[in-house]
Formats: C-alpha cells, sequence, structure tokens
C-alpha cells in the first residue's frame, strides 16, 4: 500500500524539465508514465493533493467513504433552476490518480459512434478506430486480449467478483422486457444488459496511480511532487515555459524546455487557463488577470450525467442493507474481503448496466442505468434501513450546457460551476422515459417476485410531469462532467485534434475537459485513453522534430 519511494530527489527550485504534467489524474498518470518511459526525457509530475496512502482508496467500496472525504476537492455547484434549485456536491479526486481513486469503478468507454462523431466535428485521429488501439494500450483485461480489448497494459479491468440473486434476477427482468443480454458493453456494441467489469484486479481498485505510477516510480527520469498547488502557467509571448506552484507554504517555479501538459480535469484545467490568462478576455480583465490569449471558449460547454434514482425495497433479505445490519454480519463481510476479496467490499458502483434506447428516435442507446444492491438517500450516505436496491436512469448525451468560471485571480478560491441541468425539453423528456423504463423492467416477473414495494419516487409519481419534478428534486450528477477545455477546429474550440491549446505554444490539455461532447457512459477509461493519446502525439511530435508548436499560432 506503501508507494515505491520517489528516487528522483535533487533540487526543485528553478529546476529545469523537457515536461512539466499538472495533476496525477486519470489522464495525467499515463502522460507522465508514458514521456518518461524514455530515458532521455526529464519529466516532473505535480499533484495537489497527497500520496494514496489511505487503505479506503484501494478497497473497491472505499469510494462510499472517500467521495466526501478531503481526499475530494468538494465542489458544489451554484443553486440551479433546472434541479429545483439546489446546490449538490461535485466530488472531484485530489489525491495522487485523481477521481479514479475515489471513484465507482465502472469500466464503460462509451460507444463506437461517440468517437466518430468527434471525428465527423474536424477532429482528425478521433474516430473509434483511431482511439481503439490507446483503449487497448492501456487495459489488461483479465478475460484476455482481442479485437476489441487489450492485455498486458498498466490498467486492470476485470468481471465481479460477487454474484447475487437480486442482481441476476434484475437481468432476467430487463431481458423480459425486451432488452438483449450484453456481456460486453465495451465490445462490438454496447446495447443491452449485463454485469459492468470494474478497474481492479484480485479485488483492488486500480487507479491510474496504481497502474502507471507504481512501475514507473523508480525511474531517475520522473520526478512526482504531491500536495503542489499548481498556480499558474507563465509565457513568454505566447509560448508557455514555466510553472509556479506552492508546497509547503512556499512558492516554487520550474521551467518547460519542451511542454507543459495540463492534466487538472474537467473544472481544474479551464480554472487554471482562465488564472493564467486564457480564456474570455472580457471576464480575465474584469478580475484583474493579464490577458495572455482570448480565448472565449473556456470554460464553456460543460455536459455532464445526470442521474435519476428509483429506490425499491425488496420482500427478502437480498440487499447489502441487509448485509451490514449487525454487527457480526458487518464482521463477516470484513472478514469475506481480508480471506477471499469477495463479498461487499469489492462492490462497484454499478453491479449490472444497462444501456438502452427509450426514444423511437435514437439510433444508438440514450439512457444507461446503474442497479447496485444497496440503498441510501444520497450518493455517500447511510444505508437504509429496509432491504433496498438503487436503480438509477442517466441520459448519455445531454443537450444542456453549463459553465465553469473563476470569480477570482486567487487559485485557492474555488470556481463558479453552473451546470444548468434539464434545460432543454428533450433532456427532460428523456429523463421521464428512462424512469418508465425502470419501471417497465421492475414489473416484469423475474423481478416484481422480489419486489415489496417503490419506496422513491413512490406510487405517488403517476404522470410524466411527477416523474420530472422528482428528477428535479431528487437526482443528483453521476460525476462525469466533461468538454469545458473543449476540442475542435471551430472559434470557441480551446484546443486542436493534437490537444494543444490554440494560439499558444507549448501548452497541451489532456483530460476530460478536451472532450468535444460527452461520451455515452462512465468517463474514467476514456480519460486514460485521452491521456494515452496524448503522450503518443507527444513523442511523434517531439521524433518528427517539430519544435514545440510553433505551427499552432491562430492569430
Ligand atoms: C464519486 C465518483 C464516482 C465516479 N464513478 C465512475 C465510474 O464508476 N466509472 C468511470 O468511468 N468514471 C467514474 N467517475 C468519473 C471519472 O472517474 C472521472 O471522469 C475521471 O477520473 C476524470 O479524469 P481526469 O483525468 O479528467 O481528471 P482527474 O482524474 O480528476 O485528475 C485531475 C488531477 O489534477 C489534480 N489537480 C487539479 N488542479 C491542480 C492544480 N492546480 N495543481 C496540481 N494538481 C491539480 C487533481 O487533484 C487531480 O488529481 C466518477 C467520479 C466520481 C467523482
Amino acid at each position: 500500500m506503501v508507494p515505491v519511494h520517489n528516487r528522483y530527489t535533487g533540487p526543485l527550485m528553478s529546476e529545469t524539465f523537457d515536461y512539466v504534467v499538472i495533476g496525477a489524474g486519470s489522464a495525467g498518470c499515463p502522460v507522465a508514465n508514458r514521456l518518461s518511459e524514455r530515458p532521455s526525457n526529464r519529466v516532473l509530475l505535480l499533484e495537489a493533493g497527497p500520496e494514496d496512502r489511505n487503505i479506503w482508496i484501494h478497497i473497491p467500496i472505499g469510494y462510499y467513504r472517500t467521495m466526501m472525504s478531503p481526499l475530494s476537492w468538494g465542489y458544489q455547484t451554484e443553486p440551479d433552476e433546472g434541479i429545483a434549485g439546489r446546490s449538490i456536491v461535485w466530488p472531484r479526486g485530489k489525491v495522487l490518480g485523481g477521481t479514479s481513486a475515489i471513484n465507482g469503478l465502472v469500466y464503460i468507454r462509451g460507444q463506437h459512434e461517440d468517437y466518430n462523431y468527434w471525428r465527423q466535428l474536424g477532429n482528425e485521429g478521433w474516430g473509434f478506430d483511431d482511439v481503439l488501439p490507446f483503449f487497448k494500450k492501456a487495459q489488461d483485461q483479465q478475460r484476455g486480449g482481442s479485437e476489441f480489448h487489450g492485455s498486458g497494459g498498466p490498467l486492470k479491468v476485470s468481471d465481479i467478483r460477487d454474484k447475487r440473486e437480486i442482481c441476476d434476477a434484475f437481468i432476467n427482468a430487463a431481458v423480459e422486457a425486451g432488452i438483449p443480454r450484453n456481456d460486453d458493453f465495451n465490445g462490438a456494441t454496447q446495447e443491452g444488459v449485463g454485469n459492468f467489469q470494474t478497474t481492479s484486479g484480485h479485488g483492488r481498485r486500480c487507479s491510474s496511480a496504481v497502474g502507471y505510477l507504481r512501475p514507473a516510480r523508480g525511474r531517475t527520469n520522473l520526478r512526482i511532487e504531491t500536495d503542489a498547488l499548481v498556480q499558474k502557467v507563465l509565457f513568454d509571448g505566447k509560448r508557455a515555459n514555466r510553472i509556479r506552484y506552492r508546497k509547503n507554504g512556499a512558492e516554487h517555479t520550474v521551467q518547460a524546455t519542451r511542454e507543459i501538459i495540463l492534466c487538472g480535469g474537467a473544472i481544474n484545467s479551464p480554472q487554471l487557463l482562465q488564472l493564467s490568462g486564457i480564456g474570455p478576455v472580457d471576464h480575465l480583465r474584469a478580475l484583474g488577470i493579464d490577458v495572455v490569449h482570448d480565448s472565449p471558449g473556456v470554460g464553456q460547454d460543460l455536459q455532464d450525467h445526470y442521474q435519476a434514482r428509483i429506490i425499491a425495497e425488496l420482500n427478502r433479505p437480498l440487499s447489502v442493507n441487509d448485509d451490514v445490519k449487525t454487527l457480526f454480519r458487518k464482521a463477516w463481510t470484513g472478514l469475506q474481503y481480508v480471506l477471499f476479496r469477495s463479498g461487499p467490499m469489492t462492490f462497484s458502483a454499478g453491479h449490472v448496466g444497462v444501456f438502452t434506447k427509450v426514444l423511437p428516435e435514437s439510433a444508438t442507446p440514450d439512457v444507461q442505468v446503474h442497479f447496485i444492491p444497496f440503498s441510501a438517500d444520497k450518493p455517500g450516505g447511510d444505508l437504509h434501513p429496509f432491504s433496498g436496491v438503487t436503480i438509477s436512469v442517466c441520459q448519455l448525451r445531454p443537450e444542456s450546457r453549463g459553465e465553469v468560471m473563476i470569480t477570482s485571480a486567487d487559485p485557492r478560491q474555488y470556481p463558479k460551476i453552473t451546470p444548468n441541468y434539464l434545460s432543454t425539453d428533450y433532456d427532460c423528456r428523456l429523463m421521464t422515459e428512462g424512469l418508465k423504463m425502470l419501471r417497465t423492467v421492475m414489473k416484469q416477473p423475474a423481478f416484481a417476485r422480489y419486489l415489496k414495494t417503490e419506496r422513491e419516487p413512490g406510487d405517488g409519481a403517476v404522470s410524466d410531469d411527477d416523474l420530472l419534478a422528482y428528477a428535479r428534486e431528487k437526482g443528483n450528477t453521476i460525476f462525469h462532467p466533461t468538454s469545458t477545455c473543449r476540442m475542435g477546429s471551430d472559434p470557441t474550440a480551446v484546443v486542436d485534434s493534437r490537444l494543444r491549446v490554440r494560439g499558444i505554444d507549448g501548452l497541451r490539455i489532456a483530460d476530460c475537459s478536451i472532450m468535444p461532447a460527452v461520451v455515452s457512459g462512465n468517463t474514467n477509461a476514456p480519460a486514460i485513453m485521452i491521456g494515452e493519446k496524448c503522450a503518443h502525439m507527444i513523442l511523434e511530435d517531439a521524433a518528427a522534430g517539430y519544435p514545440p508548436h510553433s505551427d499552432n499560432r491562430l492569430n
């Protein structure tokens, strides 16, 4: 559990590296690993959070604790009209491994069509056939390598270790409702119902720090600094070549002779760009920030998956709520994990998944279901005293767009996050149709025989308006913010298809913020793929002898 000691410990003040990577999250760890595979590259990786020593990071169910702990940035959204004026918590990992260290472990890549759409938008090299090799390169698939899967890569991907009667009942009910069985959501097609795979190996989480940094920590050309908050990227003219960060109360400046790669995630990357003078010019000036480049898209186009949950009470004790009711049973779940690496402690944020179409006009699945064999009032909350399961539905490609904007030039001040959930008719329609689809599945004989009652939204919610009101009042994020530094070639796109910040030399971004549109599914595996692909492009450009970015100026 204790990481291998960092061997490269030379002085840092005013030191020079070839590459400086900001943020050791899902995407940042692969970038740092692949760049430092070349012994001649001197790489610095800076992470605002601590080492990943907390034991709950490595036990899968630990996400239920860590997501609301100091290992998360604990962002809070602005009060949002679309969700009944509520402000909700947005956990984001602040630790080695970033959000991959506190997430729900579900391994999903999205649909082939997502990436082909990115390509159609003008992003050369981002079609499904282009990105598949990077998903495979990253992966160590428990089932072995195949046309769609890689083996021997850093990221362990495993089948769930704990079969449950109630989970099988839900799968069978979905099949009864006409949804095809699918044992591989990341294979030829995503559509169907089946068990998720998880980013874990032998019952332990495989964060990107575990997968990518542990094997690299002995390298003398890779330096990893934790508890280091990057405050600003610094420029000579339009060339990014230094960064300033704060650690233990002292400020440091380091130089990057080749490139700086920003991997801060969908909230922090636009924040850091804006703090550094890249963003909407009027907004920056109003905060007294010197403008380096007017980029009106920085912080815009925020997308997220919003979920509404049905809480169902079972007529027999088949849920995890029952497993942890007494001290004796709690102890047994602990023992199960210690002895066999099985049982509730290996659970991810979804046992069973469904990808299906609820609108007739949709060409591919438009909603995703997460079925979890336990229930609580909110994610991370105390489990209910009754035998409960949670069945959530989220729309895969929301139209609603929000923004992330700084309100101060102080890097420690959190930016303002405005999601604008459920702000289009299409999104509202999908939400209500999604909830109705869940009810249809629950009514099938295979599940109905276990169902005592629907606790939430309950019998009182009948009409579409009732269901929408319920979604607005009780729904929550499923933690997938993206697209705030969107890749593209239009005037408001922030990075180009080689992930270079447009209008700037020496600066790339690799994380969920660059997605031209959110993928149809969970976002950790795509972020890791983006990190792998970014590192590949950097090495490719360096090998071709391109000076860092001088061909990238748009102005
Ligand atoms: C509770 C929860 C459950 C989730 N469940 C799943 C799931 O089951 N499956 C799935 O696929 N996805 C899941 N996700 C989403 C997924 O994990 C994230 O989308 C993904 O990890 C984001 O990767 P990233 O590289 O964009 O950013 P991150 O992984 O967030 O990395 C950003 C890193 O940069 C660091 N950083 C930021 N600013 C600075 C700075 N100024 N200086 C230094 N360091 C900085 C951060 O501390 C962090 O370590 C979940 C997310 C959450 C919060």
